[in-house]
This record gives C-alpha cells, sequence and structure tokens, in this order.
C-alpha cells in the first residue's frame, strides 16, 4: 500500500508539472497575442424591455489561438490579472470598442467591461478619456462594466477613479449583480447607473420561485434608486415576458442575439433602421 501510495504521489507530480508548463506556455502565447493582433472583439446587442430597441452592446473580448483555436475570455482574463498583462489589454480593449462605437448611429452605446485590477490604477481615468478623444466618441455613449469586487480594494482609491470616471461624462454598471460579496452599502457609496442582474437569477426565473423573488426586488431597488436594471443572459421568450412583469428595463441575451463580430453588428442596426 506504502509503494501505490508513493507511486501515485509521483503521478500527481507528473500531473502537477504539466499543468504548471501549460499555464507557462499560455501565458507566453500571452504576452506574444496583442502585438500578433490575435484579440478581437464581439459585440452582443442590449434591448430597451418597453420598445424592444437596440440601445447598446456590450464588447466581449475573444481570443484567436494560433494552435488551439478560439479561447474563451473566462480562461485566459484570470492569467492576464495575475501577470499584469490585463492593463494593455484592457487599454487596447476600451479603444477598440470606441473607435467601433464611433460607427454606430448616435444612441447607441458600447459597454466596456473593466478588471478590478485596471482599477488599482489611476492611469484607467486617462486611458478612457485617450480611447474616447481617439475615437472621437461622446463620453456619454461609453458604459464601463465594473464587478463587485472592485469594492474590496482600497476604497478610496476605487471611489477617486469612479468619480473621475463619471466626471468624464462616462456612465458605470455594476455588473453580475448577486453573486460577488454583495453589500448593499456600496449602492449608497456610489450611484451606479445600472445595475445588471447575473444570469443565474435569470436562468431560473421560470422555475424557482426565490429568483423571481430576487429579480423582482433588485428591480425595485434599482428602480426606486434610478438605477436602470438589466436582466442577463435572457434565452426565452418566457423569462422575457416575466422580466418585463417584474420591472427590469433592459434585457441581453441569446433571444435578441449571441455575440457577433463588429460587421455583424452594425448590420443589425441597419436592419432595425431600415424595419
Ligand atoms: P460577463 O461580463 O458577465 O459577460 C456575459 C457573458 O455571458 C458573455 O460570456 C456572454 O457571451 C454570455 N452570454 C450572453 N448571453 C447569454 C445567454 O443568453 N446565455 C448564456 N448561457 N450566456 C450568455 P463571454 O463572452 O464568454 O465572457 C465571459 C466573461 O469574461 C464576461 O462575463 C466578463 O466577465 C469577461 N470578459 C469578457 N470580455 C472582457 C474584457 O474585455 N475585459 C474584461 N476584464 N473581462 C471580459
Ligand atoms: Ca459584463
Ligand atoms: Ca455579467
Ligand atoms: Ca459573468
Amino acid at each position: 500500500a506504502k509503494a501505490e501510495g508513493r507511486g501515485t504521489w509521483r503521478f500527481f507530480e507528473a500531473e502537477m508539472d504539466a499543468r504548471m508548463q501549460q499555464r507557462r506556455r499560455l501565458e507566453l502565447d500571452l504576452r506574444q497575442a496583442l502585438a500578433a493582433g490575435q484579440f478581437s472583439l464581439h459585440y452582443q446587442p442590449l434591448v430597451e424591455v418597453a420598445s424592444g430597441r437596440i440601445t447598446g452592446f456590450e464588447a466581449l473580448l475573444r481570443w484567436q489561438h494560433p494552435e488551439r483555436g478560439l479561447i474563451p475570455p473566462g480562461e485566459f482574463i484570470p492569467l492576464a490579472e495575475e501577470t499584469g498583462l490585463i492593463l494593455p489589454l484592457g487599454e487596447w480593449v476600451l479603444r477598440e470598442a470606441c473607435r467601433e462605437a464611433a460607427s454606430w448611429p448616435g444612441g447607441v452605446s458600447v459597454a466596456v467591461n473593466v478588471s478590478a485590477v485596471q482599477f488599482g490604477t489611476p492611469r484607467l481615468v486617462d486611458a478612457v478619456a485617450e480611447a474616447l478623444a481617439a475615437a472621437g466618441l461622446p463620453a456619454t455613449r461609453l458604459e464601463i462594466e465594473v464587478t463587485e469586487s472592485i469594492m474590496l480594494q482600497d476604497n478610496i482609491t476605487t471611489m477617486a477613479i469612479l468619480h473621475r470616471l463619471r466626471g468624464l461624462g462616462v456612465r458605470i454598471s455594476m455588473d453580475d449583480f448577486g453573486t460577488g460579496y454583495s453589500s448593499l452599502g456600496y449602492l449608497r457609496s456610489f450611484p451606479f447607473d445600472k445595475i445588471k442582474i447575473d444570469q443565474s437569477f435569470v436562468r431560473d426565473i421560470g422555475k424557482r420561485g426565490d429568483a423571481r423573488a430576487i429579480v423582482r426586488a433588485i428591480s425595485g431597488l434599482g428602480g426606486s434608486l434610478g438605477m436602470r436594471t438589466t436582466a442577463e443572459g435572457v434565452e426565452t421568450r418566457e423569462q422575457f415576458e416575466r422580466l418585463r412583469a417584474d420591472g427590469c428595463t433592459e434585457a441581453q441575451g441569446y433571444l435578441f442575439g449571441r455575440p457577433v463580430p463588429g460587421e455583424a453588428a452594425r448590420e443589425m442596426l441597419r436592419t432595425a433602421a431600415s424595419a
């Protein structure tokens, strides 16, 4: 049994080594990916519940790896955050999203995900201002999506950055609401423009009373605080009807469209305009 135990241990060691090597490999690839032009953005429509109109698109990062194909952001963003690569990458995302949005009709906005790591430095405010200026995009057409994790960091810096971004005219959305270290206190300490209700609640809205109660409560809370509420991950007509009844102001999900390349997003806007 002892020998077997040692063998098992060696097996684990080999497995760990292989995983570490894979990680190191991915990190090297990630360092080169930006210069090699392997990143792109896809755009997913956000729809106003009352009118069914497209009010904006969320920009979602895609990495086309030369050997491994398309790698989803969930697999490389944590690594980019650990290595600090998220800083140049995040700036690229801002510039690219603003440039694309400048070609959309006036009322349509773009939402960009910004990592908590980017909130660790005041450089973020300049990066946003530069991206807007370079694209000629009015600040009011840019939404910055942040997660609850930014509230865990040095509160003074985070608050100062949020206020300076707001000062530029940019709107701020609280993403994945209800999944993090939720504290209603931060809704008082900073007036977000929008709350995005996490898709885990939306998914269960037709199946579970508790999910529906939570969606209803968040919509009501947002409404009375003067914040818009967006339901994420809306896949069925039935979910959409319930969200409408529960007072959600905006919806996003496969029901209205998957994330698509910039060209296809522009086409969606053209089709909507002529309909
Ligand atoms: P997120 O910000 O919550 O984005 C929504 C995710 O839900 C996207 O996954 C989107 O493709 C997916 N989704 C949209 N509608 C539906 C639906 O109806 N059903 C289902 N099952 N899924 C839906 P994606 O593109 O894989 O992105 C995953 C996460 O990666 C994002 O979650 C965001 O946290 C992060 N991310 C993506 N792009 C960026 C970026 O440019 N910067 C940073 N920092 N994070 C990013
Ligand atoms: Ca988001
Ligand atoms: Ca989200
Ligand atoms: Ca999410």
